[in-house]
């Protein structure tokens, strides 16, 4: 392929310990390992291009959901020169509170997300706790104001946003979760975020217990493994394990940004 690659950069801000199996699994053995979570951002960049991958939670939500908030995700973009205010393109996986909070830290973005996502945002899936626990009002709100302000761009299944990079409709975790699939110098590599939060749940095929759709998800599954060169290529939205197989930028950013875009250590 001609197109020139991109780099990816993963950015933790937060972590989550002492998980029980069943937080993680669908139906786990209460004796078997139950990974900690880690919270991202990604970049996606290269000369002429540059796309920020979820907009993560601040301060205000870390405390009140009990989540060790290591740092701001926005302003943790200047570690890779990257201007918060510079930012244009965001995509929103989808609108958990994980993924699309601080959105008025992006003063210049335009936020691109499924039309499905926004409709099971503020739809009646929202009367029931179960599906609403994972949403904060105040993102869904500031997402409509920003409709409202001609910053939203909405896609249905998926979308060619420049040659080499696409989202795609997964569906499963939440209603509208896509995916970015990426072309890097080492071949096509998927950003799966909530579409697989471990490792386990793609490899074994084994859904996370917060989920809309089950058999979505698992189909998901599959989608991962069509889009990405090889399982090595797909990146899980949550899984300490990222931090461990790929390498720091530098060693000023060691434990705190990898870079995906090269192959994985093992
Ligand atoms: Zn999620
Ligand atoms: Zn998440």
């Amino acid at each position: 392929m001609q197109t020139e690659p991109y780099e990816i950069f993963a950015i933790r801000y937060a972590h989550l310990g002492n998980r029980h199996p069943a937080e993680n699994f669908i139906l786990a053995d209460p004796h078997e390992f139950a990974s900690d979570l880690d919270y991202f951002v990604w970049i996606v960049r290269r000369s002429d291009r540059l796309f920020l991958i979820d907009t993560g939670f601040g301060k205000e939500a870390a405390d009140r959901r009990k989540r060790e908030w290591l740092r701001c995700p926005i302003e943790s973009l200047r570690l890779l020169d990257v201007a918060p205010a510079d930012v244009s393109s965001v995509i929103l996986t989808h609108m958990h509170y994980d993924h699309a909070g601080n959105l008025d830290l992006l003063p210049r973005a335009r936020f691109h997300l499924q039309d499905r996502e926004i409709a099971f945002a503020t739809g009646r899936c929202m009367c029931h706790q179960t599906l609403r626990a994972p949403f904060d009002l105040e993102n869904t709100l500031s997402m409509v104001r920003y409709i409202y302000a001609e910053r939203a761009v909405f896609h249905e299944d998926h979308a060619e946003l420049a040659p080499g990079f696409t989202l795609h409709h997964i569906g499963g975790h939440s209603a509208g979760l896509q995916v970015a699939r990426v072309w890097t110098k080492r071949g096509w590599v998927v950003l799966a975020s909530d579409a697989s939060h471990f490792y386990a749940n793609f490899e074994q095929r084994r859904p996370f217990p917060i989920v809309y759709n089950v058999s979505e998800m698992l189909e998901g599954f599959d989608t991962l493994h069509r889009l990405a060169d090889s399982p090595q290529h797909i990146i899980p939205g949550h899984d300490p394990l990222v931090m461990k197989l790929y390498p720091a930028p530098s060693p000023a950013l060691e434990g705190i940004v990898v870079r995906l875009d090269v192959p994985p250590a093992q």
